[in-house]
């Protein structure tokens, strides 16, 4: 059985980043992974400007407050001013640029006007609430390197230096499907026997969060030969597999062998908990994740494993999520044989400083959980954990963006 560090480091292994690219307008390359780098032309901003609305002085002209100066224009942003002459002062609002002549911005705060001139209290220095040509971005400089996945702040600093589209990789192809007689689809009455299957919707918001295309096969029953007939079909037209339950040892789990009836299978079994069978293989070309039907392990396996696994596909760099030291609200004396990951929230102790509370329920079949939490917390084997400790806390955030 590997270990869950182990089962990472095979499935990295084996993700062979997306080659095929496509050049999309920024508003349709959200959440796209950018397979060139991004390089400005331009300076940003492109010329010096005011950050506060007021006026634009020569400093030499306020050595001292109360000054007197005479208003002689007003820029509006969006316009350009002209040369400021001594004992001028130009009427300027936030973004417009800062005129010839001038050197520092007086808030209108600190200022009276009366007709045409305009008194200036205090003693500005040169260089006061201007903003800087090319301060954020100077023209040659890289913003952006290839593998970056695009979400809103990249695609605002694409268009920052004039950008209109971003060369991106294509979608990876993603087939999922929920295995089990069991499941019944929400909107249907339930009959004897039967559970609501939650893989299917948390499986596609899982993907839908990695901008992959999602071909969604729906149930599969409990059958080698179903099964055989759905991973056909799915192999053919994806490229990657993405599958809940089934992975078991029991008679009625059909997936492993189904697998390897048409390809093979390389791994199988973490020693985590929640979690147990998780299955890495391929179908020709296509790669097959077989994940456990336990809801919270389904969602778990996916976010530590399938995740970092598919974020490579796609092309990204960065495919790792975090973990932070943090404090435990509570007691674990039960040294596990397996690694564990508790579904944990973060609250401010007595003190006011973070600690991680644990939901009561840490049964795999409890999805209540992981909507409760806001983060796993990461439990070594054998390590217990007296309150007050510090431990490894892995926030959702790191998982799902
Ligand atoms: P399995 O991995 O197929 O042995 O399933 C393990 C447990 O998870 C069983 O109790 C199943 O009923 C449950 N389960 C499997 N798939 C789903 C699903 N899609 N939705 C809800 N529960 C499921
Ligand atoms: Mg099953």
């Amino acid at each position: 059985m590997l270990s869950a560090s182990e089962l990472l480091q095979e499935l990295l292994k084996r993700a062979r980043p997306l080659e095929k690219t496509e050049t999309l307008p920024l508003s349709e390359a959200y959440n796209r992974v950018l397979a060139e780098g991004l390089t400005a032309y331009v300076s940003v901003p492109p010329l010096d400007n005011t950050a506060m609305d007021g006026y634009a002085v020569r400093s030499k002209d306020c050595r001292e407050p109360d000054v007197r100066l005479k208003v002689t224009q007003r820029i509006a942003a969006g316009q350009v001013g002209k040369q400021l002459h001594r004992g001028e002062a130009a009427r300027i609002f936030t973004g417009a640029p800062v005129p010839p002549g001038a050197d520092a911005i007086v808030m209108q705060e600190d200022t009276s006007l009366d007709g045409e001139w305009v008194t200036v209290y205090k003693v500005p220095r040169p260089g006061d609430h201007i903003r800087r040509a090319g301060e954020d971005i100077q023209p040659g400089t890289s913003v952006l390197t290839p593998g970056t996945r695009m979400k809103a702040m990249h695609l605002g600093l694409a268009a920052s230096v004039g950008r209109t589209q971003a060369k991106v990789f294509q979608q990876l192809r993603v087939a999922m499907f929920s295995t089990g007689d069991e499941l019944a689809e929400p909107g249907k009455p339930l009959k004897p026997g039967q559970i609501y299957n939650s893989n299917r919707a948390m499986l596609h918001g899982l993907l839908t969060g990695l901008g992959v295309e999602i071909i969604d096969l729906g149930v599969v029953e409990d059958s080698r030969e179903a099964t055989v007939r759905v991973l056909q079909s799915a192999a053919s037209k994806a490229d990657v597999i993405v599958t809940t339950g089934g992975v078991s040892v029991g008679e009625e789990d059909h997936v492993k062998s189904a697998v390897e009836e048409l390809g093979h299978i390389d791994i199988w079994k973490v020693a985590m908990k929640p979690g147990k069978p998780v299955v890495y293989g391929k179908i020709g070309e296509t790669d097959f994740i077989g994940l456990p039907g336990n809801p919270v392990s389904a969602f778990i396996t996916f976010c530590l494993f399938a995740r970092p696994f598919l974020l490579k596909r796609i092309g990204a760099i960065q495919v790792l999520y975090r973990a932070y030291p943090v404090r435990a609200a509570f007691d674990w004396f039960k040294p596990g044989n397996r690694r564990e990951f508790l579904r944990g929230l973060m609250v401010t102790g007595k003190d006011g400083a973070g600690e991680v509370r644990l939901y009561p329920n840490q049964s795999s079949g409890v999805l209540t959980s992981a909507v409760w939490a806001d983060g796993l917390v990461d439990v070594e084997i054998g390590q217990t954990i007296i309150r007050g400790e510090w431990v490894r806390f892995i926030p959702f955030a790191e998982l799902l963006n």
